[in-house]
C-alpha cells in the first residue's frame, strides 16, 4: 500500500494560510489503513485546525469529508457541491489523491496534508517498511520474493556489497541486508541456482527514469467503447 504520514499542523496551516472556508478531504484506502489520511483523521485535523484558528483569533470554517477513493473520479464527483463551497481543500490523501482532486477541479485551491513517503507494508504495529519502488520490470520470481531495488540500499542485482557484515546493511545497521535475506531465502528453498546467472544491467527506462508513466490497456479501451 502506499505508506503517507501527516504533515505538521503548523505547515498545513501555513498552506491554508487566509483561506477561510477549508474542506479537509479524507481518504478511505491506502492512507487509512496507515492512520494517515483516513475519516478519523480528517475529523481529528479539522478539529485542530478550528480549535487552533480560533486561539490565533482568526477562525475559520473547516468542515470534512472522506471519499472511498480520491484517486478515482467517480468518488470525488460525489463531493463536487463540497469543493465547490470553499475557499481552499486540504486533501488526506497520497499525492495521487491531491493531483486527482486539482485535475478534476481546475479552479479549486487543493493543497496535500499528507507527506507521502513510499510503497510499503505494516510489518508490526506502528511500523511501515519500504517493500516496491515501482520499477516497472519485477524481478521478484529471480529473488525469493524479497526486492532488492527497494531493500538493498545501492540497489545491487547481483549480490551484496562488501560492507555486508552478519547479515546487516553497512547503511544502516537498523537493517538486514537484501542480499543475505535472498541467499537465506533461497538456501532454504533449494533455489540457489537462480541468483548465479548474472542478471544484466537493469533497464531503468520503465521506472522512473523515463518520465512519468502510462499504461493503456486496449481490451479494456474497447470493452467501454462496447458498452457505451
Ligand atoms: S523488482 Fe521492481 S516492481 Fe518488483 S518489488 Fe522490486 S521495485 Fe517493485
Ligand atoms: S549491505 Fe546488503 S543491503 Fe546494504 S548496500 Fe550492501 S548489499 Fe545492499
Amino acid at each position: 500500500m502506499i505508506v503517507a504520514e501527516q504533515k505538521p499542523l503548523e505547515e498545513i496551516k501555513s498552506l491554508i494560510a487566509d483561506a477561510e472556508k477549508v474542506l479537509v478531504v479524507g481518504c478511505g484506502t491506502c492512507v487509512t489503513v496507515c492512520f494517515a489520511g483516513g475519516e478519523k483523521e480528517a475529523g481529528i485535523l479539522a478539529s485542530s485546525l478550528r480549535m487552533s484558528t480560533k486561539l490565533d483569533g482568526a477562525p475559520k470554517e473547516v468542515t470534512q469529508v472522506t471519499v472511498q477513493r480520491q484517486c478515482e473520479w467517480e468518488y470525488i464527483d460525489a463531493i463536487k457541491d463540497q469543493i465547490n463551497d470553499v475557499d481552499i481543500v486540504v486533501s488526506l490523501g497520497c499525492g495521487i489523491g491531491v493531483q486527482a482532486i486539482a485535475e478534476r477541479y481546475p479552479k479549486a485551491v487543493v493543497v496535500p496534508g499528507l507527506n507521502t513517503s513510499f510503497l510499503g507494508l505494516p510489518t508490526e504495529q506502528g511500523v511501515w517498511e519500504e517493500r516496491c519502488v515501482a520499477c516497472g520490470e519485477c524481478i521478484l520470481g529471480l529473488t525469493g520474493g524479497i526486492c532488492p531495488i527497494a531493500r538493498c540500499a545501492k540497489q545491487l542485482l547481483n549480490g551484496p556489497c562488501g560492507g555486508s557484515q552478519n547479515g546487516v546493511c553497512e547503511i544502516n545497521p537498523d537493517t538486514p541486508c537484501a542480499w543475505q535475506l535472498i541467499y537465506d531465502k533461497l538456501a532454504s528453498q533449494n533455489r540457489l541456482h537462480l541468483i548465479m546467472d548474472i542478471q544484466p544491467p537493469k533497464n531503468w527506462s520503465t521506472s522512473r527514469d523515463g518520465g512519468p508513466r502510462k499504461i493503456t490497456r486496449e481490451d479494456l479501451r474497447l470493452a467501454a467503447e462496447a458498452s457505451e
